[in-house]
């Protein structure tokens, strides 16, 4: 089998990317890269990503730059990879990384390249008539809870509304992150502790504070300790993502779990996280973290350190399907996130959208990803 295309396709949807004054649910994402992988035995695998569409899709439509065999560094990665067998997937990925090194290593080209090596397992799976997590090394589970995750509503009223309405859904679990928070110290707490109130004493409340909120790890110490008595299963990005010694400041002073990860790629990045930030739970996105092929060395890596693994998949069901794959590979998996948005993007990319039954997911059985994407959705919504 070879790969005959490696094509990007730039998707719009109508509405706001968040709806941080309201009290309804985000729109969820305004845009989206799809990215579809096409071989000569007429299998296709495909794969969202959260990113700028834009900017990734150049990483793979730029030409070939480099004049000899094997001695590529700067090449658009549709140039490294026609012609070869997909099902290569481990040598594919260095040869993406290394044939992008001089403009790539970590930003879009990685992102760029972790979608390929999504849509590049997909393809695997459907070769060889098997889900992608049984390629990964077997299935610990067939259902994964799934977490609510959404906005910081603007008012402690509006929080215990958006519970609600989660718990009519069927959640155990919410995360509420960015929006209102961290404008106001006071506030802050009074909207976790809402959140708590409303969702009683056994159900789990997560909460994503804002990286983009300046703070030092002192700060961050003292935001811990203001909610830690609403029980919150983990507090995520307090800080900056490259403050690993801040993280490990927090993580040091705390018995709260703390995550971060959702901006890191590759293994030498979350080994790092590991090692030097010491947080307890890591949140690769498969779809920026380097694909399946690195998610499963940090699965290896996690479970080494004793640490958690929740990857971070806000965008369309195709993320959260690969999600599950990588959920159910690891020994011990709490939560798969679920974006609760219910923008065009988010749930009709795939033909049959994920349904939750019990506050579960059921992990997808079909070859590869086990999820079709909707042509018609895709047409519908292509800009380039
Ligand atoms: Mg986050």
């Amino acid at each position: 089998m070879k790969i005959t295309d490696v094509e990007l396709f730039v998707l719009k949807a109508d509405g706001l990317y968040d709806n941080p004054e309201g009290a309804e649910e985000p729109a969820g994402p305004t845009y989206m890269g799809l990215v579809k992988v096409s071989t000569d035995a007429g299998i296709c695998g495909y794969s969202d990503m959260e990113t700028s569409a834009s900017v990734a899709k150049a990483c793979i439509d730029a030409p070939r730059w480099s004049q000899a065999e094997d001695m590529e560094f700067m090449d658009g990665l549709r140039s490294l990879l026609v012609g070869q067998n997909p099902l290569e997937v481990e040598r594919l990925w260095y040869r993406m990384y290394r044939g992008t090194i001089y403009f790539g290593r970590r930003g879009a080209a990685i992102q760029a390249l972790s979608a390929i090596d999504i849509a590049l397992w997909d393809i695997c799976g459907k070769a060889y008539g098997q889900p992608v997590h049984i390629l990964l090394g077997g299935k610990w589970r067939d259902k994964v809870r799934a977490y609510g995750s959404t906005l910081f509503r603007p008012t402690p009223e509006a929080m215990k509304i958006a519970v609600k309405g989660y718990i009519d859904q069927g959640f155990t679990a919410v995360k509420f992150g960015w929006g209102v928070f961290g404008k106001d110290r006071r506030m802050d707490v009074q909207l976790v502790e809402a959140a708590r109130e409303a969702l009683g004493a056994n159900r789990d409340l997560l909460v994503d504070t804002g990286w983009f909120v300046e703070r030092t790890a002192k700060e961050a110490i003292q935001l811990v300790r203001s909610i830690e008595q609403f029980d919150p299963f983990f507090v995520e990005e307090l800080l900056h993502p490259e403050d690993y010694d801040g993280y490990r400041q927090v993580a040091e002073s705390t018995d709260v779990r703390i995550a971060c990860g959702e901006q890191e790629a590759t293994d030498w990045g979350f080994q790092t996280l590991i090692e030097r930030g010491g947080v307890d739970v890591l949140q690769p996105d498969l779809s920026r973290c380097g694909g399946f092929t690195v998610a499963r060395k940090i699965v290896h890596m996690a479970e080494r350190a004793n640490r958690l693994v929740i990857p971070h998949s806000w965008s369309s069901d195709l993320l959260t399907a690969a999600s599950l794959h990588l959920t159910a590979f690891q020994r011990r998996a709490e939560f798969v996130e679920f974006n609760t948005s219910q923008g065009p993007l988010s749930r009709l990319l795939v033909k049959e959208p994920l349904q939750m039954e019990d506050g579960f997911l059921r992990v997808p059985e079909g070859p590869g990803l086990g999820v079709e994407v909707n042509d018609e959705v895709i047409e519908r919504y292509r800009i380039a």
